[in-house]
């Protein structure tokens, strides 16, 4: 195929490319999400060249551990090199093991996936709902009625016989899940709840910060996230053994001593380094901006896409406050269309614009996980378009 002379695009999609500049004020726009360092970065990260504290020991871990509990109300924060190997142990602490399944959306980043196949379990993948873009804890509740089955508390996938030991939603662009409607459907099927909350940093539901409904819960600051930490992510739990656990095993392990290297069971080298903490200190000091900024941001593409019959930009939920992490319209079903021609013509005209995931069920290695009917999955794969959002380019209030 080859692509359209720009000047050949669809009135749509060139109405869409506009209503971004407009939104943003800018004719380019290089990537979907740039970070912002505008606070204390570069003090905090000298700090640690001068210190020379820039690996696995120092002060920042412990802050930035302590300001994120803070912020998310929730008892104990673990950092950790990645959001990917958060997720890896809230599954391995939940009691994920090889051979069980773990329900997860179809709709998602590949990390929420792959971190179950770590665990040696398989992806169970499950539908999501048009609006809110998390799992569908309705649909999801009558499709367990027919496939699986309860003997003694435990769930278990009929067609398969393996046991269906967990439930992870993720929190799509930053607006939350049902957490209500799937914490009550994992208590009926005893499911552990764990939380992908890598999007959600700031995400509050019912007035509760996101990652406190799960057991276990687990953040990502990738470069891209609402705050970054170069790379890094944390795992939250309102348990404090649990917690204690968390430390422990992304510390390889190590019983304190003063010299000797003990180690009590078969740990991971997972934990954030001084450096990363650092930065993100200096950043969660400004999330309350980053907030505001894409707070406006959001509303200005909610003026701009006003009045495109053909599409709805994608706005929090009645009963949540979200970050925006990342802003999103939805073209309606007969304008599906128009999603590759506006990809092409922001391509053609330098403005950063984005497809959604392909679902995990369309990828190779999770082709044959069972799964339930994904129409809606497959649905918003088709006509999801990811806007710029980050935050220099929202003005708050
Ligand atoms: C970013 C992200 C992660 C974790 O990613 P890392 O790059 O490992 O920090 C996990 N799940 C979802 C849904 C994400 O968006």
């Amino acid at each position: 195929m080859t692509a359209p002379a720009p000047g050949a695009a669809a009135p749509e999609a060139r109405a869409i490319v506009d209503a971004v500049r407009r939104a943003t004020g800018l004719e380019r726009i290089r990537a979907l999400h740039e970070p912002v360092f505008a606070g204390r970065e570069w003090e905090y990260l000298k700090d640690c060249l001068e210190t020379t504290l820039v690996s696995s020991v120092g002060p920042y871990v412990d802050r930035f551990e302590a300001m994120l509990a803070e912020i998310t109300g929730t008892r104990r924060a673990v950092a950790t090199v990645n959001g990917t190997a958060a997720l890896h142990i809230c599954l391995l602490l939940a009691g994920v093991r090889a051979g069980d399944e773990v329900l997860i959306p179809s709709f998602t980043f590949v990390a929420t996936a792959n971190a179950v196949a770590y665990c040696g379990a398989v992806p169970h993948l499950v539908e999501v709902e048009e609006s809110r873009l998390g799992i569908d804890a309705m649909a999801l509740r009558a499709y367990l009625e027919g496939a699986a089955e309860m003997s003694q508390g435990e769930c278990r996938n009929r067609a398969t016989g393996r046991r269906i030991r967990a439930l992870m939603p993720m929190h799509t662009f930053g607006h939350p899940a049902d957490l209500e409607a799937l914490a009550a459907l994992s208590a009926d099927f005893g499911l552990v709840l764990i939380e992908d909350a890598a999007e959600a940093l700031g995400t509050r539901l019912q007035g509760r910060h996101v990652g406190n409904t799960g057991l276990l819960s687990a953040l990502s600051f990738n470069g891209n996230k609402i705050v970054t930490t170069g790379g890094g992510g944390a795992i939250l739990t309102n348990d404090e053994d649990l917690g204690k656990r968390a430390k422990h095993i992304t510390t390889t392990a190590k019983t304190p001593h003063p010299w000797a290297f003990r180690h009590d069971q078969i740990g991971f080298n997972y934990r954030m380094p001084n450096l990363n903490a650092a930065l993100g200190c200096a950043q969660l000091e400004r999330l309350p901006q980053f907030l505001a900024c894409k707070r406006a941001l959001a509303r200005a593409y909610g003026e701009a896409f006003a009045g495109m019959p053909f599409l709805r930009f994608v706005e929090e939920p009645a009963d949540a406050r979200s970050n925006y992490w990342l802003n999103a319209i939805r073209l309606d079903g007969a304008h599906a269309a128009l999603r590759d021609a506006t990809l092409e013509l922001a391509a053609a005209e330098g403005l950063a614009m984005r497809p959604a995931w392909t679902p995990m069920h369309k990828l190779p290695m999770y082709a044959d996980c069972p799964r339930m009917g994904l129409s809606v999955t497959e649905s918003l794969e088709s006509r999801i378009l990811n806007l710029p959002s980050g935050a220099a380019l929202g003005h708050g209030p």
